[in-house]
């Protein structure tokens, strides 16, 4: 599970031998710690002419802490961020703005940076020139995201048209994308919309008081995904099947939470969860499905079973389970669901056509509950891990396991704390205006790119 290439790399002999040979050269990842600052330097913050956000999110951004830097300085400076207010943009001919902010400081933000720019999303735009425009975006940051380097991440962040202050709901995704929470999140096109959100007391613990539900919490993305929802001070009920009993009790022990043994896939753990759920802490706030499985073998070799049980897990059970958690009313208005699909469902993979079929349903799934749940007050998101340092990748041959950690822009792997940071992310209450999203947590990975 360790990446022996990325820590040579870092030391000094390393280092000349990448430079003289021209090897992939793995940046270290600025990772959150709690009382981190947003950002490692000032950011600088530009707007295209007609721009709708750039004065409450400098407003919001002051009040997080983050030093805004005076565009007009003469002194040259490095930074910690770049932000781009391109919602005023409504012809091709205005992308010039973009090349005119981001060309004289292409080289002037620091290692782990961030770039961000702000868009409509094209669906909403008045005219087809507008819509062209604003798509035109995601070619800027998704290449900027190739081309900076030295862990800086680039991301579209596209804000569609709500009631009130917009800059409300986008600012847990600016806090996010800015910290070292995003650390793996590159590439990506984030949309905001109008659901209601609430800003915490405490940005530290933003999920203070939620109880939160960790299907396959035993190892792996989902022990770090108990570990960090608690830091965040959420109530967590970690579950796993009783043969990984032992794991899952250390993980819920740990983090001072409850561990709940069940197969999910046994014909009565919906409702034996739901009752639990019910009579120990009367609802849950954010449901986690994270518990998945691979049986892989070409097609043609393929035995029904490893189908089956495949689709099973990690599609079907997590239906099953909504159902009965929604028919219950067990997730209340501000409730989240959040599922762990994988980039083999958006681009499919070689040996694992039942995996990428349940991973690709899970895509499914959060675009055919977001609308309806949304009513309810209920945001349905998902996440799409990439190569992730685990028991499930230490397993791959050394040839394929190598190209899957360096076909990405950071040339390396992520490590299950940068999934478990994303999700934390989407099941905060300030996050209530982010749904129907499918965000890649793979390093902007070629795969599917
Ligand atoms: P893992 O195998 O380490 O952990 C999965 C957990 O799910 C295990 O503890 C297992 O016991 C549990 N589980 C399996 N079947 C279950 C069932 N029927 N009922 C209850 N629990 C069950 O895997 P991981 O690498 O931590 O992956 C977690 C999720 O992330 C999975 O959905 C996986 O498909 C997805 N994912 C992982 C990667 C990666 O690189 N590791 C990449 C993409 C997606």
């Amino acid at each position: 599970m360790t990446d022996r290439y990325a820590s040579f790399v870092q030391s000094a002999a390393g280092r000349a031998l990448v430079k003289r040979l021209g090897l992939p050269d793995p940046p270290r990842l600025r990772r959150h710690h709690p009382g981190d600052p947003l950002l490692a330097g000032p950011a600088l913050l530009g707007a295209a002419t007609g721009a709708r956000y750039a004065k409450p999110v400098a407003m919001r951004l002051t009040a997080a802490g983050v030093e805004l830097a005076e565009p007009a300085a003469t002194t040259p400076r490095r930074y910690g961020a770049l932000l781009f207010d391109a919602t005023g943009i409504t012809d091709s001919t205005e992308l010039r703005q973009l090349y005119d902010f981001f060309h004289p400081q292409a080289r002037a933000v620091l290692p782990s940076g961030r770039v961000i720019v702000l868009g409509n999303p094209p669906q909403e735009c008045p005219t087809p020139r507008a819509a062209t425009a604003q798509r035109a975006l995601e070619g800027l940051v998704r290449s900027i995201g190739k081309e900076f380097g030295r862990g800086i991440t680039a991301q579209l962040v596209q804000v569609a048209r709500a009631q009130g202050d917009p800059s409300i709901g986008l600012e847990s995704t600016l806090r996010f994308l800015l910290s070292g929470r995003s650390a793996y999140v590159s590439g990506q096109v984030i949309r905001v919309s109008g659901g209601a959100a609430s800003i915490p007391a405490d940005w530290d613990r933003p999920l203070d008081g939620q109880v939160v539900l960790v299907t396959g919490a035993a190892r792996g993305i989902g022990a770090a995904l108990a570990k960090v929802l608690a830091r965040d001070g959420a109530k967590v009920v970690a579950l796993d099947i009783p043969a990984a009993g032992d794991a899952l009790a250390a993980v819920a022990n740990d983090i001072g939470g409850a561990a709940v043994q069940l197969d999910l896939t046994a014909p009565d753990a919906p409702t034996r969860l739901a009752e639990h759920l019910a009579s120990r802490h009367g609802r849950v706030d954010v449901v986690v499905h994270n518990a998945g499985i691979t049986r892989d073998k070409t097609l043609g070799r393929m035995d029904a079973d490893r189908w089956d049980q495949v689709i099973d897990v990690n599609l079907s059970s997590q239906e099953r389970i909504n159902d009965v958690l929604l028919e219950r009313e067990l997730i209340p208005s501000g409730g989240r669901i959040i599922s762990v699909s994988s980039i083999a469902g958006i681009a499919g993979n070689r040996g694992q056509t039942n995996y990428a079929t349940s991973k690709a349903g899970v895509i499914g799934l959060v675009d055919s509950l977001a609308p309806a749940l949304r009513e309810r007050g209920i945001s349905v998101n998902a996440v799409a891990p990439g190569f992730i340092e685990t028991r499930l990748t230490a397993r791959i041959p050394l040839v394929v396991r190598e190209a899957g950690r360096r076909m990405n822009s950071l040339a390396q792997g992520g490590l299950p704390v940068d999934v478990a940071e994303t999700i934390g992310w989407l099941a905060w209450p300030a996050s209530g205006a982010v749904s129907g999203n499918v965000v890649r947590v793979c390093g902007q990975s070629l795969l599917g790119a």
